[in-house]
């Protein structure tokens, strides 16, 4: 029987191949930093495609409490969270959460994946709506679609089709209606407008949902998040995150909001019911983490700086940058074999980043994602500008 069915994936595959989508692992020998050693790259890189806002995948803070609930907590749970799975440190960590977030209560998950996955069937049903923004990550797609709610669609942080599908819900009788939004946008580095959507939610009683995954810890003076930065903390009924980027970059999820929403899932969510409690040095070290940014906010400084320095240097060099506020930074190149072979040039010149195409981004809007990270040093940024300077000049992308 294999046969058959081998013989259909290897055609599968080289297709992926033939339309140039093809994904490669890129092998890091080193702990992950601003500086990296590849398997494949003589010397050291700068690493400019990481999710490590904050610089905190290799910090020796979160080594040492990692360390230390290990040694103190054992090395896993082996059981899901109301069975046995639940320590006093995960409570800790869900306190920390809603403290941070300036919420009531939180319930953690295995990642944001599954906390998307697992927030919305719970919660709603055929007589409600769910009215998503068209650029929300696949894992809220994934949850939308295992939720019977009905489902509506808005052009990304357009306020005016928004209001639009709101009127279309009232007038189909839902029940509940939920925005959901993704805090920032992770290919432009747009920050969702939290402040528009939620004068429409008011009009229209909706609630809203923000994932913060690519905003918790980069957006807002302190890191809060799209509600710091736009005033409307406590003011947001549903926040889903990750301490898999700007918190630590280990694993886990959480949802975070009404106590009331966070009490159901603990009834209903599937990815919390059926899968494993986040191992004890995880739930330390995130209780770690947000010590550290709740004590100082150099860290957050230090990324603010570091963007807004590399946006202005990148934009005198003569590139097209998206207009950002987050850490992410699009340089806009337009044609995807262009951005394949800046990325690749880079990667010779030292600096690691990739290059985004068609379908991850629409036909004709390829670009490089940079991302910005605390750990950067200036030299680095330099650097960075340099080598793009230099591969942009040979071909022909600046002057
Ligand atoms: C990265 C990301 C996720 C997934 O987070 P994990 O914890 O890695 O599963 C979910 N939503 C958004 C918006 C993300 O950027």
């Amino acid at each position: 029987m294999y046969e058959k069915f081998q013989s259909f994936l290897q055609n599968e595959i080289s297709g992926i191949h033939d339309a140039g989508l093809y994904k490669k692992e890129r092998v890091i020998i080193t702990p992950q930093s601003a500086s990296i050693k590849t398997d494949s790259t003589k010397g050291e890189v700068l690493n400019f495609c990481a999710n490590n806002y904050l610089g905190l995948s290799d910090s020796q803070v979160l080594i040492d409490a990692a360390k230390k609930a290990m040694d103190e907590r054992g090395f896993g749970m082996s059981s899901v969270r109301f069975i046995c799975g639940t320590q006093d440190l995960h409570k800790e960590l869900e306190k920390k959460i809603a403290d941070f977030f300036g919420t009531e209560d939180t319930i953690l998950y295995a990642a944001c994946f599954d906390a998307n996955g697992g927030v919305f069937e719970p919660l709603l049903n055929e007589e409600d709506a769910i009215i998503s923004d068209s650029l929300n990550h696949a894992s809220i797609i994934d949850g939308v679609r295992l939720c019977k709610a009905q489902r509506f669609r808005y052009a990304n942080a357009d306020m005016a089709d928004l209001e639009a599908q709101l009127i279309a819900a009232n007038e189909k009788g839902c029940r509940f209606k939920l925005i959901v939004t993704d805090g920032v946008f992770s290919m432009d580095g747009n920050v969702c407008p939290l402040d528009k959507i939620h004068v429409l939610a008011q009009k229209y009683d909706a609630m809203i949902m923000v994932d913060e995954s690519h905003s918790a810890g980069v957006v807002g003076h302190t890191g809060r998040g799209t509600t710091e930065q736009y005033n409307l903390r406590g003011k947001v009924e549903i926040i889903t995150g990750t301490l898999g980027k700007a918190f630590g970059g280990a694993i886990g999820g959480f949802t975070t909001g009404k106590k009331e929403i966070i009490e159901m899932l603990r009834q209903r969510s599937r990815p919390y019911l059926f899968s494993n409690s986040i191992p004890p040095m995880i739930a330390a070290s995130g209780i770690a983490m947000f010590d550290l940014i709740d004590k100082t906010n150099t860290l957050q400084d230090k990324l603010h700086s570091n963007t807004e320095y590399f946006v202005k240097k990148m934009t005198e060099a003569g590139f097209d940058i998206k207009p950002t506020q987050s850490a992410i930074c699009a340089v806009m190149l337009y044609d995807a074999k262009l951005s394949q072979d800046v990325a690749s040039s880079l990667q010779e010149e030292g600096i690691f980043v990739t290059g985004f195409y068609y379908p991850v981004v629409p036909k004709g809007q390829a670009r490089i994602r940079v991302q910005v990270s605390a750990a950067h040093e200036v030299e680095h940024l330099d650097k960075c500008v340099a080598a793009f300077t230099k591969v942009g000049k040979e071909l022909g992308v600046i002057k």
